[in-house]
Parts: structure tokens; C-alpha cells; sequence
């Protein structure tokens, strides 16, 4: 069966389907069957009401609805319920699903599965589903897929459709290759994890697809689940593998560094280099002197000084006769940088510029670009139009390489003539060393793990809402009064409907009743960039105290004076984000303090916890790691292509087996060029992951 077929292929999938399917990404045969069910029914546990315990449960009753009331929250419905069986009653309640109350006949019976738990002072099925008990109901032994649903399309339709491919699942080919048992000389990941004997995977893969969405034990989608997750690792694994093998086949410039310029940029610098950084710059520099193009990631908390490691890898590639560029994720971020490294390079005679998109004078900035005139480029997006062209691009550095999409990243490669350009890449997300081994597996990484000394300790403190009045207005004025600045940071920009976030206007307006004397103002993302760099000035010069933003500060910026970073609706974000905007306190002579807004009354969660707790953004990012798993680390842009369905990469024992298929694989590749073109199927899949960090 061929599951690059369209969906329209399959019956029961029309025109109006296919659409929607479509427009949330699933166009072949093999999206479908990839689209799991994101839990199970298990009719085997069916219980009477009198028997519920706490967790999981499915009962099945009649329903009366007793009423449907707005909270004292604004936006929320709650609709409540009591559902009877022969052997008692129990409440189900429904959030912001109004029409739960329409929806049951009151002579009906139906199943309801949710979660029973103690809550408001009382026992409760919180937002269960329901079906209506019905001829072709599951009987007691059946378990049912539930489907994410996607647009209009819910649940019921997934399975409806997928029932239709069960039977051209029977002959599908395993993506996996056959085990053989790993070679005693083991890659640097398997040895790096515990020595466990690998033992082969008991399914087939047509076995996996047809147990994950059609099981009938409990262990079937058990299996199921951990044999697919062992196929996303090995094709996730497979594909850095590869990716590395198609960069040493690039040629790059050679780039000898030049070590007495280089010290005399040190001289004048106004600090002496951390040992991480000084190790960092000379593995740089080795890397450089290569012909095969360098592909590192240099990560290091914030204000580890990653930029002078940077400027000093660009001197070099200007010293060798070439020109660099540094790609800024923001305007904002991007004139700092450009005015930063300009006052270390225009001593050397190096000429440095800025290009962004209100730069002024574009046309003659990109002839200066084309003629060499220019050595080092910084910019935003601004550079990777078509008619930015470079006399001889040797450096790609990107700061805060999460924040740019993979095809931004190939644009900007792709403006070096015969040669691939050195890339440098920056993150102060750490990445976790689980990742590194797996997803990242091609590239070489440095780390920043020392900050500079005399670093401030940034103090981080949770408080409540309803708390701020007494904890928090009295040191605003306090710190302002006594001449420092402070960043808060909310979440939207306009006053969004379907939230209770306070927009920036909105808070600024707030905030300026209850600190009159104070200079106030906003930024956000959708002012113009003229307006935003004016604001960013004025904070940067003190002449404004408190500063309203949106999460545009949360990267890089650096006003030495700002002392106090406040975080509306703290709970909203990830740690690494959380960690980030917390790194733009501390930066000068005086300690920074962070405070979390916790909208919510109870007990705060474990990452505003964690965030209390520790300051180490390499431990943080661990624990973002578990808590939400890779795809929210690397921030949007890369979301789907790191959306892993199923791996858990912290798991080292699947992690460890699919690395030994993944290193067979890479073995008969590298005998057989041939053997994706024969496998088509693999190929495809690799294709996509491949993208994430590749070169070229
Ligand atoms: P980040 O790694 O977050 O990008 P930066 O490169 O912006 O950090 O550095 C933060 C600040 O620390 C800058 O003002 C920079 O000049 C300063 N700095 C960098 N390296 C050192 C050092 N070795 N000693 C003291 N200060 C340093
Ligand atoms: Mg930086």
C-alpha cells in the first residue's frame, strides 16, 4: 500500500473532509495513520457509581442537568450535572461547554468518561465526555481511541476514517531496519548512556499502527506506543547522523586566525576574558581554520558574554580578507549588537553596519555589502532579501538561533558563492544534554558555563495576585525613588476577548493612576520599529522608569540600571522564557530581583517553583525538558518540526536502541548510497527532520 496516496484515496474521505484535513496538515495516507489517538477508553473498566474510585473512570447513567452559571471569573460558563445508575448518583461538571446543557435527553442513557476527583470540597467527574449509549455501543471488553480533534472534525470522524484504512495496514514494511545486535565499538551516544543489552522490538510496524489505533488490551497500545516512539527516535537519530555526513562533504574558506590582532582587541577591551569564553573563541577559531564549514552552537546562560566570543570569530574571518554576518532576532537586539561590536572593530579599522528594515540608505548599505566595503553586516530579516549579496561571506552567526526558522537559516547560507559559510549559532537556551545526543546530534557545541565574575545575583520571589498592593506597589516606588528601573512585562497587545491578561495599554494606563510621579511607557512588538527604538533609547538613558512590554525584551536587551523584572501572569510562560526575561536584571552594579505574578489562588505550579528555586539555566531547561517536552523549548518557529508524538528522549533505553539501528543504518548507507532511493518511505521522513539542522 502506498501511504503517499492523498487522503482523498481513502472512502469515506470527500472533497469537504479532505479540506479540512488539509488545512491542519494532513495530506497523505501515512499523515493519518500517524495522527494517534491521544488517549483510550477502556470499557473494560466500566464501573458502577457506587464503586467509583479517584482517576480515570467511565460510567454509565442518565443525566439531569441541574444549572449553568457564569464564575466570578469573567469568560467562564460552568455547567453542572448529576448522572445516575442503578447504584447511585455523582456530579459531573463541565467548563466553558455551555452547551452541555442542551445536549442530553434526560431518558437516555449514556457513557460518560472522565476524571473523578475531590474537588471544591466535593467528589466530581470533571469535563467528561459523553456518548450516547446506542446499538453499535462498545461493549464492556472494548477499549476506544480518542482522537485529538482538529477543526470540525472530532474524535468519532477520526475513527470513522481510520476504520476504513485497517485493512491495507496488514502489509506495510518496517521503516526500522532488521536487528543485528550492536557492534562492540559503540557510538559516542550509546556509550554515553547506561550499558543495557538491546533487545529487539517483539512488533512489526504494521502490528504497532493497527495495536495503536485499534487495540484491545491495555498492553496493546502499550507496545504499540513504545514501538513507535522507537521509530521516531531512530529517523530523528538517523537524520543528524546523515546531516553530519553531508557537511563533511562541504568544502568552506579556510580561515587562519590571526593572533596578534586578536590580542590587541583583548587589550582594549574593558574586562578580561572567563576561561569558558577564551576556550570557547580558540575551539572557534580551530574550527574555522578547517575546510569543512563549521556548524556550532555556542550556548551559555544569559550574560555568560556570548557576543565578544562572536565578535571575535567575525574579526577573524575580516582579518582572513572575508565579511560576517550577524543575524539578531529583533531590531531592537540587532542595533545593540551592531553598536556594540562597532566600538570594538572601528579601532582595528574595521568597518561594521546595521541593516534592518528601517534602515535608511538600504540600497547604498548593500552596495558597500557587494564590494567588500562593508565587513561585518548585522541585521534582522532585513538581510536575507534576495538582493543582500556579499563579496565573500565566510561567517554566518545567529543569535538566539530558536527564534529563526530553518528556512530563514538557509536563506542566509545560501548567499556564500561556491563556498558553504561557517555558521555559528547562539542560544542562552540551553539545550539538554538529552537533546544534544539526539536532536542535535550534528552539531558541536560549546559551552559558556562560567558567567563573568561580579555577576549580581538575581533574587526570584512568586506573588499572588491578590497580593500585590502589599507586596509588591511599595518596592516599585521604593526602587524607582531610589533611581533604578523596572521592566513589566504582560502578555498581549490588545485587550484579548478570550483572556483575562491585562493588555499592555491597558496596564499602562493602570499603572500610571497608581504612580503618578513616575514616567511610565510601553513597548510592544506592534508599534513601528522607529517608535519602538526610541522607547528602547529612552529606557537605555533613564528617561523613563517603568517600562510596560510585551515579551520583545526578552531577548538580549541590555539596560545595566534596570534592577526589577515583573512578570504578569507569570504561569502563562515556559522556564526557558521565564529565564530569559529574568535575565535582563542583574546585568550591572547593582543585584536584580524578579517577580512572578501567580494569577492563580492556590499552590503555585512546580515551573514558577523551579524558577524560585534556581538560577542555572542548564538545570531549568532539564526540567522544562520533562515538564513540557522539546517542542515548547525551541520556542514556535520550530514547533512542528519538533513536535515528537510519541519519544520521550529523556528515555535512554529506547534512546540507546534506536541509535544502534540508526548507526546500522548510516553504516549501509555509506556502502549502499543507493539504499534511501529504495527506500522511499524512510527517506521521506528523515527529509523532514533532517531540515532542523542542517546546513545546507
Ligand atoms: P549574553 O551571553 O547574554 O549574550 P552578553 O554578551 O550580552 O551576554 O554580555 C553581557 C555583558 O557582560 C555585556 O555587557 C558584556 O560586555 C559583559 N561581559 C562579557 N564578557 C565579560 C567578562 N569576561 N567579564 C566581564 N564582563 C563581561
Ligand atoms: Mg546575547
Amino acid at each position: 500500500m502506498n501511504l503517499n496516496l492523498p487522503i482523498t484515496s481513502v472512502r469515506g474521505v470527500g472533497p469537504k473532509t479532505a479540506a479540512t484535513l488539509n488545512s491542519v496538515g494532513i495530506f497523505t495516507v501515512r499523515d493519518l495513520l500517524y495522527h494517534f489517538p491521544r488517549d483510550y477508553e477502556d470499557y473494560q473498566t466500566l464501573s458502577s457509581i457506587v464503586d467509583l474510585r479517584p482517576g480515570k473512570v467511565i460510567i454509565r447513567g442518565k443525566i439531569t442537568i441541574k444549572k449553568t452559571t457564569p464564575s466570578r471569573r469573567r469568560h467562564l460558563t460552568i455547567t453542572e450535572g448529576v448522572v445516575s445508575d442503578q447504584t447511585g448518583a455523582v456530579r459531573v461538571v463541565w467548563f466553558n461547554q455551555p452547551y452541555r446543557a442542551k445536549q442530553f435527553d434526560p431518558k437516555q442513557e449514556y457513557f460518560f468518561s472522565g476524571n473523578y476527583e475531590f474537588k471544591y470540597n466535593r467528589y466530581q467527574i470533571t469535563s467528561p465526555s459523553a456518548t450516547q449509549v446506542a446499538n453499535n455501543s462498545p461493549t464492556p471488553d472494548q477499549i476506544q481511541a480518542i482522537y485529538p480533534a482538529r477543526k470540525t472534525l472530532d474524535s468519532k470522524d477520526f475513527k470513522r476514517i481510520l476504520s476504513s484504512l485497517k485493512p491495507l495496514l496488514a502489509d506495510l514494511p518496517n521503516l526500522l531496519p532488521p536487528f543485528s545486535p550492536p557492534v562492540p565499538l559503540q557510538s559516542k551516544l550509546s556509550s554515553a548512556l547506561s550499558p543495557t543489552s538491546a533487545r529487539p522490538p517483539k512488533l512489526t510496524r504494521a502490528e504497532a499502527l493497527h495495536n495503536i489505533h485499534f487495540p484491545t488490551t491495555k498492553d496493546d497500545y502499550q507496545t504499540a506506543r513504545d514501538y513507535l516512539a522507537l521509530e521516531e527516535l531512530y529517523i530523528l537519530l538517523l537524520a543528524a547522523r546523515l546531516n553530519k555526513l553531508n557537511l563533511n562533504r562541504l568544502t568552506a574558506i579556510k580561515i587562519t586566525p590571526d593572533i596578534e590582532k586578536t590580542k590587541s582587541i583583548l587589550k582594549n577591551l574593558p574586562f578580561t576574558l572567563t576561561n569558558s569564553q577564551k576556550q570557547a573563541a580558540w575551539t572557534i577559531m580551530q574550527d574555522l581554520s578547517q575546510s569543512r564549514p563549521m556548524n556550532r552552537l555556542l550556548q551559555g546562560d544569559v550574560g555568560s558574554g556570548k557576543t565578544i566570543v562572536a565578535c571575535l570569530s567575525a574579526a577573524q574571518a575580516i582579518f582572513a580578507g572575508h565579511q560576517a554576518a550577524l543575524l539578531a532576532p529583533t531590531a531592537i537586539l540587532a542595533a545593540q549588537h551592531a553598536s556594540d561590536l562597532d566600538q570594538i572593530l572601528k579601532r582595528m579599522g574595521l568597518k561594521t553596519a546595521l541593516l534592518t528594515g528601517s534602515t535608511k540608505q538600504k540600497p547604498l548599505l548593500k552596495k558597500q555589502l557587494q564590494n567588500g566595503e562593508i565587513d561585518l553586516v548585522i541585521g534582522t530579516h532585513a538581510l536575507l532579501t534576495d538582493d543582500t549579496l556579499f563579496k565573500s561571506l565566510a561567517l554566518v552567526i545567529i543569535d538566539e538561533q530558536h527564534r529563526l526558522g530553518v528556512a530563514q537559516r538557509q536563506k542566509l547560507l545560501s548567499k556564500s558563492h561556491q563556498y558553504s559559510p561557517h555558521l555559528l549559532t547562539m542560544t542562552a537556551t540551553p539545550i539538554p544534554r538529552s537533546l544534544q545526543l539526539t536532536v542535535f546530534g550534528d552539531l558541536d557545541i560549546s559551552t559558556l558555563r562560567e558567567l563573568p565574575k561580579h555577576r549580581q545575583p538575581i533574587t526570584t520571589k512568586i506573588i499572588k495576585h491578590l497580593n500585590l498592593s502589599a507586596e509588591l506597589y511599595p518596592k516599585i516606588t521604593e526602587f524607582i525613588t531610589r533611581g533604578e528601573q523596572i521592566y513589566w512585562v504582560v502578555r498581549a497587545i490588545k485587550d484579548d476577548p478570550n483572556t483575562t491578561t491585562a493588555s499592555v495599554e491597558k496596564q499602562l494606563a493602570y499603572l500610571k493612576k497608581l504612580f503618578p510621579k513616575f514616567r511610565l511607557s510601553a513597548l510592544h512588538g506592534r508599534l513601528k520599529p522607529l517608535e519602538k527604538e526610541q522607547i528602547m533609547q529612552d529606557f537605555a538613558q533613564h528617561k523613563i522608569d517603568l517600562l510596560v512590554a510585551t515579551t520583545v525584551v526578552e531577548v538580549g536587551i541590555n539596560v545595566p540600571n534596570a534592577t526589577m523584572m515583573i512578570i504578569d501572569n507569570a504561569s502563562m510562560y515556559g522556564l526557558a522564557q521565564l529565564h530569559q526575561l529574568r535575565g535582563r536584571v542583574g546585568r550591572g552594579k547593582l543585584p536584580g530581583f524578579c517577580f512572578l505574578i501567580d494569577q492563580d489562588e492556590g499552590s503555585s505550579s512546580r515551573r514558577l517553583r523551579a524558577m524560585e528555586a534556581s538560577t542555572d539555566g542548564f538545570y531549568l531547561s532539564e526540567v522544562d525538558l520533562k515538564m513540557r517536552g522539546p517542542g515548547e523549548i525551541y520556542g514556535s518557529l520550530q514547533h512542528g518540526a519538533l513536535d515528537l508524538r510519541l519519544a520521550t528522549l529523556s528515555d535512554p533505553k529506547t534512546t540507546r536502541l534506536a541509535a544502534t539501528f540508526a548507526d546500522q543504518t548510516l553504516q549501509t548507507i555509506k556502502t549502499h548510497p543507493d539504499y534511501l532511493n529504495q527506500h522511499l518511505e524512510l527517506k521521506l521522513a528523515l527529509q523532514k527532520y533532517q531540515q532542523l539542522t542542517t546546513l545546507n
